[in-house]
């Protein structure tokens, strides 16, 4: 089994642990973050455990894109007409803390440049 097929999130996948879910499709669930930094915060995840961006290949193109599609989306069905911000964290020196990939959107309040 791969690094991600263990993670939280493919427990949440699987339903073996409870999530607010606001959207799935075949491919792909996307969930309220446990612990919002804006007044939405969701995550996009694909079904297939990838580890972290930086581990896609090139097959996993059109899963990328789709999941980009589905941010677009769920921010459409959260209202989120002013804009939002979607972030990725990768490894480390990214503050990535969950080994599955994860798109987060955050919205309802307008975003600060630089992150921290
Ligand atoms: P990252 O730091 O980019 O890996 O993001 C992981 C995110 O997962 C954090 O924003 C956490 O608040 C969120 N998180 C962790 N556990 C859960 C959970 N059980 N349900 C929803 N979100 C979670």
């Amino acid at each position: 089994m791969s690094e991600a097929s263990e993670t939280l999130f493919s427990k949440i996948v699987r339903r073996e642990i409870p999530a607010d879910i606001v959207y799935e499709d075949e491919l792909a669930i996307a969930f309220r973050d446990i612990n919002a930094q804006a007044p939405v915060h969701i995550l996009v995840i694909p079904k297939k455990p990838i580890p972290k961006l930086s581990d896609a290949e090139p097959d996993d193109g059109a899963l990328l894109g789709h999941l980009l599609l589905t941010v677009q989306r769920v921010a459409a069905q959260e209202g989120l007409t002013r804009g939002y911000r979607t972030v990725i964290n990768t490894g480390e020196d990214g503050g990535q803390t969950v080994h599955h990939l994860h798109l987060h959107i955050l919205g309802g309040r307008a975003m600060k440049w630089p992150p921290g």
